[in-house]
């Protein structure tokens, strides 16, 4: 073998090396937080989530999804409409009061992103409704975290009484797990922090995260879902417990405030249309 050829392959060999490991997850030195966009609802009446208020408006919101890449790990924050739904081009009226669509599959804005998404060390999920856990199949082996009363409610012998169907998510059961009863610092440095923030569904949480350039931010789950209703501290309908859900949304609001942290509201539209998204990335 000549020497150029012997360098040619040396070289080969080394991009294909360097190909599988930006296909795992970009290395990283601090954490670097990418957003997603996992659908949009065409909602036909927005008072769903503010009873009494804007009766019979229309409103559409997104649904974001979110990944953090941290030195020591990756974390998956919420996963949208199931990626399937890509493929209806016209979307699915998924009940009277909402329709659905999906653009852009979160496995395709996982790939640009340089993340192999087998290879993802937690799962995050605010909470189970189905614009959150459509592509938790994504992720095996990951390790699901979620608040106990929010796994009790998707496991337990009351599971549809908290209108969760296990045939929604056959295989979150298989995935390791760690209940919690509180918040967790899920890498040990302060720096991505799950919040328990319980009113929405029995075990809702939020997610906080701390970064180098672009300050803290505070990933809203459900506890509003656009900023009008989050200012009026209003509770959608359908939520588990308002009482708890006005509390939630009082004690974070002095969260963010403690932590000069910015609140991203995740179903927020208008919000999302300022928020850069992936393979863009905030760090
Ligand atoms: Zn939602």
């Amino acid at each position: 073998m000549t020497l150029t050829k012997r360098a040619l392959c040396a070289s080969l060999l080394l991009l294909g090396s360097t190909a599988f490991a930006a296909e795992t997850a970009p290395a990283v030195s601090s954490p670097r937080l990418y957003v997603f966009e996992c659908g949009t609802i065409a909602v036909n009446d927005i008072s769903v989530f503010s009873p009494g208020v804007d009766v019979g408006k229309k409103k559409v919101l997104t649904d974001s999804c979110y990944l953090v890449v941290h030195p020591k790990g990756t974390l998956v924050w919420d996963t949208g409409f199931s990626d399937a739904m890509a493929a209806l081009p016209d979307g699915k009226q998924v009940s009277a009061n909402f329709h659905v669509r999906v653009k852009k599959t979160l496995a395709s804005q996982l790939h640009e992103a340089g993340v192999a998404p087998e290879a993802v060390t937690y799962l995050g999920l605010s909470h189970m409704h189905f614009d959150h856990i459509g592509n938790v199949a994504l992720f095996p082996k990951a390790t699901l975290l979620m608040q106990k009363e929010e796994y009790e409610s998707a496991f337990g012998p009351d599971a549809a009484k908290f209108g969760n169907d296990a045939k929604n998510y056959p295989t979150l059961g298989a995935n390791p797990n760690q209940q919690l009863t509180g918040d967790l610092d899920v890498f040990g440095d302060g720096s991505v922090v799950i919040k328990r923030a319980l009113g929405h569904t029995p075990g809702h949480q939020a997610l906080f995260v701390k970064l180098k350039k672009s300050g803290n931010i505070l990933l809203s789950g459900d506890m509003a879902h656009f900023t009008k209703n989050w200012e009026h501290r209003r509770v959608p309908s359908f939520n588990f417990d308002k009482e708890a859900s006005v509390k939630t949304m009082n004690e974070m609001a002095a969260f963010i405030k403690a932590n000069k942290a910015k609140l991203w509201i995740q179903h927020d539209l208008e919000q999302n249309a300022h928020i850069l998204h992936a393979p863009k990335y905030y760090d």
